[in-house]
């Protein structure tokens, strides 16, 4: 499916392409066309799986639709209550993005930081709100923010919002806003005291699932092999020789180690492209293109690229690194073993991913086994000790400031260079497509 079919307007639609969007995921397939339609939503999804675009885009499409009726100062038509900080922030980002063809007012508030700002933003009108309940409660009861014109209410990680001991703060907004308006509301888990909170929020709502993300492994045939870093590449060859699958899915954490790869397995006479965040619109599709029609063999994504990327039939996905997130695993993988296929995922583990393996395992219950077999196998068995710093003496010094160029910026390892996919991987996930 393509966000075209879902009716998405023109100016939201052509921010999704410069997203680097080319299909709705399955929440946003399933919520966009119900709540476009005005009515209510119970959504059980968690975060990474687009459910932020899956209400984001469908509200700004209906407040830009009646936008030409409104005269006056801009009045906040819509709401999003959100447990945390960071979440908030995610938020009003995807709005920025999603409406940047748009001429909607959106701002972010939060507890912990001085108010004048958002003050600032909000008395300069806005159309959109997205926030923590204690700041909200806060700004409304100093009379700053007035709800009594909010037509979409969305309450998002319901059960986390729960756990933190929300339920008083939003029992309170609820009571101010009016009851005349279009409820969204999202949880990653249904319990009970959920569906109690939903059932007072929600007329006539629709219930829209998706699959919890950690089931999707078991269908999955998987291993790991312990191999150290630096030989990484090598096994990769090892392996693409072994193997007679025709096409394979590789992940690198890094847009640099994705190009790097690519570089290696040339000179072996491997055809294989990369597809990242530098990589322009027109090369990431050639890429998927040659990938699909088997001109390139391997294809080298980072988890940011990858996702959305419509591959079928894939039997195999190599985890060049171990992604930090454990969920990021999950997604990976579950592009293999589509449509009750038997996929294949394997897994290259350092010395240093081991504490991240661990936490997969955690994740999916399930012990990976580990291919013990390979010409390749880790001979660095200890973790390196992360040194303590000393104080320099002034000999110590003068020999640093000689070697400041070589840390300087051009530096591979220099971590504040560090692709932005990287040093972002904490928070960005993908996901895998039918799984849900
Ligand atoms: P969320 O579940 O809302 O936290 O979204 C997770 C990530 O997926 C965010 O970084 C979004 O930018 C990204 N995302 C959302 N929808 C899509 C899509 N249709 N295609 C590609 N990426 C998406």
């Amino acid at each position: 499916m393509l966000f075209e079919q879902l009716e998405i307007i023109d100016p939201i639609l052509k921010a999704l392409k410069e997203e680097g969007y080319e299909k709705p995921t399955p929440i946003q397939q399933k919520a966009i066309p119900i709540i476009l339609k005005g009515t209510d939503l119970l959504g059980c999804a968690q975060t990474g799986t687009g459910k932020t675009a899956a209400f984001a885009i469908p509200i700004l499409q209906l407040l830009s639709a009646k936008k030409e009726q409104e005269k006056g100062a801009r009045k906040i038509r819509a709401i999003i209550i959100t447990p945390t900080r960071e979440l908030a922030i995610q938020i009003d980002e995807s709005f920025a993005s999603y409406g940047r063809n748009l001429p909607l007012k959106h701002a972010v508030i939060f507890g912990g930081v001085s108010q004048a700002s958002q003050v600032n933003q909000i008395r300069a009108g806005i159309d959109i709100l997205v926030a923590t309940p204690g700041r909200l409660i806060d700004l409304v009861s100093q009379g700053i923010i007035k709800l009594s014109h909010i037509e979409l209410f969305v309450l998002d990680e319901a059960d986390r919002m729960l756990d933190m001991g929300f339920i008083h703060d939003v029992q309170k907004i609820l009571r101010i806003i009016p009851t005349e308006r279009q409820s969204l509301f999202f949880s990653a888990t249904m319990p009970p005291s959920i569906m109690q909170l939903a059932s007072t929020i929600l007329n006539n709502p629709e219930k829209v699932e998706v699959t919890p993300i950690s089931s999707t492994a078991e269908k999955i045939q998987q291993e790991v092999f312990f191999c150290d870093a630096k030989l990484k590449r090598e096994l990769l060859v090892h392996i693409l020789e072994n193997d007679k699958n025709d096409s394979i899915l590789v992940f690198t954490r890094t847009k640099h180690g994705a190009d790097k790869i690519v570089t290696y397995l040339s000179k072996k006479e491997i055809k294989a492209a990369a597809i990242h965040g530098n990589k322009s619109q027109n090369a990431r599709q050639n890429a998927l293109k040659n990938f699909k029609n088997k001109t390139i063999r391997v294809l080298i994504a980072t988890d940011i690229a990858a996702r959305g990327i419509d591959i079928d039939e894939l039997a195999f996905v190599i985890n060049y690194e171990i992604p930090n997130v454990p969920e990021t695993y999950v997604h990976r993988i579950g592009r293999t073993g589509r449509a009750g296929a038997s996929g294949k995922a394997i897994s290259f583990c350092d010395i240093e991913e081991r504490p991240y393996l661990k936490d997969i395992e955690k994740l999916i219950s399930i012990k990976i086994p580990v291919v013990t077999e390979h010409p390749y196998p880790a001979q660095n068995l200890v973790p390196p000790v992360a040194e303590k710093p000393v104080k320099p003496n002034k000999k110590k010094k003068a020999a640093m400031a000689a070697n400041k160029q070589q840390n300087s910026p051009n530096r591979k390892n220099n971590t504040s260079q560090a692709p932005k996919e990287e040093r972002s991987n904490k928070k960005k996930w993908s996901w895998g497509g039918d799984r849900k």
